[in-house]
């Protein structure tokens, strides 16, 4: 078993809540390391077949959202509008986004009889349970640690099942790798924002509305594709290509655009006249609409002139 830890010699730093699983309460987790060894098993014959996704409540991520419209040759807007609902991961109102239930139901729309519709592309909290997982800091270190724990509910019972395995092999069994890896760079993006706290401060709307473009990757490239960006940003043409063709690159691209406009992290590098031309136009727009609020002010209560 890994080391005991107490929660006062951790900083929780899990960005969904210390359980984002897709099912209900677990009961209180003991922390597991990558060779801690797990018993359970989860298969189409088990009784409780599907009881976990008939009552759903989870995060996705902008890379689940991605791989279930790639799956469902559908653009990422139209995943988004039919699959889930927004919820703010902060007090500053970050946008996060959870799977939509069936209408009127609390079941995920993609179970049936058989099972997942989508299994090859179903989101990581779903690969993951019944085992969760938190990024965690330790007091006094900068390095995010991951820790896993098993989400023990009444209805699951994959844990009465005679299998164990380390969290090592159910990660690669389930396939969460590849989506680990890049659910990391973003969760480091939404942890930098909570750690960054009131040095920063409250983010604009606008930056709100590029974080929220995320989700919807296909927006995002049209984005990067627009004039106000091209004339903005100096993109390389290898690294157009990339953006242009690879949804990955451009997910990628897209968290180090955003580290860039939030905690300004430079790494895309501007076009410092257009970028100056663009502040001194909205510079102007926001002179314009203080003036108009002024006079509206002086409009409705004509007093206040004297
Ligand atoms: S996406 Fe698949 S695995 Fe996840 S809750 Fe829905 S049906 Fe279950
Ligand atoms: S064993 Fe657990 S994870 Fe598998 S179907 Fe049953 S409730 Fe769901």
């Amino acid at each position: 078993m890994s080391e005991d830890k107490t929660d006062s010699e951790l900083k929780n730093d899990n960005i969904f809540g210390k359980f984002d699983v897709p099912f209900a309460s677990p009961v209180a987790p003991e922390q597991l390391g990558l060779d801690d060894t797990i018993q359970f098993r989860c298969h189409k014959d088990i009784a409780c077949f599907n009881a976990c996704c008939k009552n759903i409540d989870f995060t996705l991520t902008p890379y689940d959202i991605l791989r279930i419209a790639r799956h469902l040759e559908v653009p990422t807007w139209k995943v988004m509008l039919k699959y889930t609902m927004p919820y703010d991961i902060d007090a500053h109102g970050l946008p996060g986004v959870k799977m939509r239930p069936v209408e009127k139901g609390t079941a995920c729309q993609f179970v049936r009889d058989e099972g997942c519709s989508i299994y090859e592309h179903r989101p990581t909290a779903c690969r993951y349970y019944a085992m969760g997982t938190m990024q965690l800091r330790r007091k006094e270190s900068s390095e995010l640690e991951d820790v896993y724990f098993m989400v023990k509910e009444d209805h699951c019972l994959g844990h009465n099942e005679d299998r164990t395995l380390t969290v090592r092999e159910y990660r690669i069994e389930q396939g969460v790798e590849q989506y680990d890896e890049l659910n990391k760079e973003w969760m480091d993006l939404i942890v930098k924002k909570k750690s960054s706290g009131p040095t920063v401060g409250a983010p604009s709307s606008r930056s709100l509305q590029l974080f929220s473009m995320l989700y919807d990757l296909d927006a995002f490239r049209l984005f990067t594709q627009s004039n106000g960006f091209t004339d903005m940003f100096v993109i390389d043409d290898e690294t157009r290509q990339k953006i242009d063709e690879d949804d990955v690159a451009l997910l990628r691209f897209g968290i180090r655009f955003l580290k860039q406009v939030l905690f300004g992290e430079k790494s895309i590098e501007m076009n410092i006249e257009a970028a100056n031309k663009r502040f001194e136009e909205r510079q102007g727009i926001i002179e314009k609409r203080h003036q108009e609020n002024i006079d509206k002010y002086h409009e409705d209560d004509p007093q206040s002139k004297e």
